[in-house]
């Protein structure tokens, strides 16, 4: 099999295929760790001082810590998505079983991420998976069609191997949006520093049009780990400036610029 076939998302391939390229896949290298303070390999209490610009900015990120070495690799992400110039091979639906339940959310010092517990399910294909959390970025991380929006959240899911898939949302400037002003108007301003978040369903900030373009990419983030399964849905939804505003008083530039897309195959439905 060609080395290139490796690197198409898993689900859209044929059984045969599926069990060769799962078995490339190695489990990530810290299961869980998908939040912004992830310890590094090298054990619990290793930790790197990264930032979004100056001398520990995305360009130095390889550079920092022998951990981050893959923040140089060729398959990071984000990445710019043309939407004209990626293929429809007939991708699986997301079938999601997000469920509402009470939540906290947590100024990490490099966004703000809601932990999830263990009761919002992804199904794509016969890929499933379990969200880990959702954060947000502004402004957005992946453009479209040239575009760089106000924000974008990932919902970031780990699979039984600990693999990594997430969905990325982009957000417009726009109209108010009811399903954010649960915690848009008490995001923890500290670091460390947690706020609730009352029970609501997480699918409700994604539009109702689930279609998406996918790619194997990596964490946005130092240590910039690959084998991170991507699902960007092509349409946005709408924020109002001041819901933006709301995010961007506690980080108004936490994304990392749009990297390499080299040998990869990207795929839309
Ligand atoms: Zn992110």
């Amino acid at each position: 099999m060609p080395l290139r076939a490796l690197k198409s998302p898993y689900f859209a391939l044929a059984p045969l295929s599926a069990i060769l390229l799962l078995s490339a896949f190695s489990p990530a290298a810290t299961p869980g760790a998908n939040g912004h303070h992830a310890p590094a390999a090298a054990g619990a209490d290793h930790h790197v001082d990264w930032t979004y610009d100056g001398p520990t900015g995305p360009e130095h990120w390889a550079g920092l810590d022998p951990s981050c070495a893959e923040c140089s690799g060729h398959e990071q992400s984000p990445v710019a998505l043309q939407t004209s110039e990626i293929p429809t091979p007939g991708l699986p639906s997301l079938i999601f079983g997000y469920s509402a339940a009470p939540r906290v959310a947590t100024n990490n010092g490099h966004t703000v991420a809601v932990e999830a517990k263990n009761d919002c399910k992804l199904q794509v294909g016969q890929h499933a998976c379990t969200l880990a959390n959702y954060h947000f970025h502004a402004p957005s991380e992946h453009t479209l069609n040239g575009e760089r929006f106000a924000m974008e959240v990932h919902f970031v899911h780990l699979d039984a191997q600990g693999r990594r898939a997430v969905v990325g949302v982009l957000c417009r400037q726009g109209a108010a949006n009811a399903a954010f002003a649960p915690f848009a108007a008490n995001l923890p301003a500290k670091v460390n520093e947690t706020k609730p978040v009352p029970a609501f369903d997480p699918l409700t900030l994604m539009p109702a049009n689930k279609n998406y373009i996918t790619y194997m990419g990596s964490l946005t983030r130092p240590p910039c780990n690959e084998n991170v399964l991507w699902m960007v849905l092509k349409t946005p939804v709408e924020l109002s400036a001041s819901q933006i505003g709301q995010f961007t008083a506690r980080y108004d530039h936490n994304s990392r610029p749009t990297q390499p897309v080299y040998e990869r195959k990207l795929q839309q439905n």
